[in-house]
């Protein structure tokens, strides 16, 4: 099956709210979602929920065929499985660059130390922080700690990487190094679901674009459809 991500009919409620409302998006392997839509369209709700960082009230989300389990050792090995990078870089301030990235791989993969600092300085290389390793958070720029957070959330392996707002807590000459490495990503076939409101990402690099509003998406179409001008 070529899917990787498949959202079923889902919905979700906070309270009396509907943040989301019956929706359903297929990601195939490869394909870079960009969703975009207003604030409170339910885009974060979304993501949340593919990573399990929300529960859904109804419909399915599964993985790789896997439907998301909702709780137990499954869930923690199917989230291993989606990474996902914030708008706030989620850094832990009082490790260094390279213990942030070798964490994930050491706890949870049950890595060896060596073999995940190998793994960690590769990672921190691609996305241009070779020499930043040693450094704590607060001694990068906000760009070099999302590009770390990107790095961290790679050492998983993860099957498809959530990237919610990335850029939109960054000053702007920052933003470009940030979606430089998404694009490159993208590019080297990761499978990537986008909220942003960078539209020359979504032009550049998206496969397709899904529109939301109120909780549903309304439209899916290629960059091309989506952008053109009637
Ligand atoms: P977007 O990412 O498109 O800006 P969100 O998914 O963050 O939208 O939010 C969708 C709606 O759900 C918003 O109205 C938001 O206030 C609401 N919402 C999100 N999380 C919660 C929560 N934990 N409790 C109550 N309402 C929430
Ligand atoms: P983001 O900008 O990443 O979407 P938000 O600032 O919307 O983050 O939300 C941050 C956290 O607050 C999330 O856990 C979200 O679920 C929660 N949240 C958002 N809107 C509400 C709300 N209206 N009531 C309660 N919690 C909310």
């Amino acid at each position: 099956d070529n899917v990787l991500v498949r959202v079923e009919n889902v919905s979700k409620y906070f309270g009396s709210f509907q943040a989301l409302d019956d929706v359903s998006l297929d990601v195939n392997r490869g394909e870079v979602v960009v969703i975009i839509g207003p604030s409170g369209s339910g885009k974060s709700t979304l993501c949340r929920a593919i990573n399990r960082l929300e529960t859904i009230d109804s419909g399915v989300i599964s993985i790789d065929g896997e439907p998301l389990p909702a709780e137990g050792k499954a869930l923690a090995d199917l989230r291993a499985e989606v990474g996902m990078v914030f708008q706030s870089f989620n850094l832990f301030s009082h490790k260094t660059i390279l213990d942030n990235v070798t964490l994930g791989p050491i706890k949870v993969k049950k890595m060896k130390p060596a073999e995940a600092q190998e793994l960690a300085r590769g990672l921190l290389a691609r996305v241009g922080l070779a020499d930043q390793a040693e450094k704590f958070p607060a001694q990068l720029s906000g760009g070099q700690q999302q590009r770390a957070a990107i790095a961290r959330a790679l050492a998983m392996e993860p099957k498809v990487m959530l990237f919610d707002e990335p850029t939109s807590a960054l000053d702007p000459e920052m933003i470009t190094e940030v979606l430089d490495v998404m694009e490159s990503l993208a590019r080297g076939g990761m499978t990537m679901i986008v909220v942003t409101h960078e539209m020359g990402f979504a032009k550049k690099a998206a496969d397709s674009v899904a529109f939301m509003a109120d909780g549903k998406i309304l439209e899916r179409q290629s960059p091309e459809d989506f952008f053109a001008h009637p």
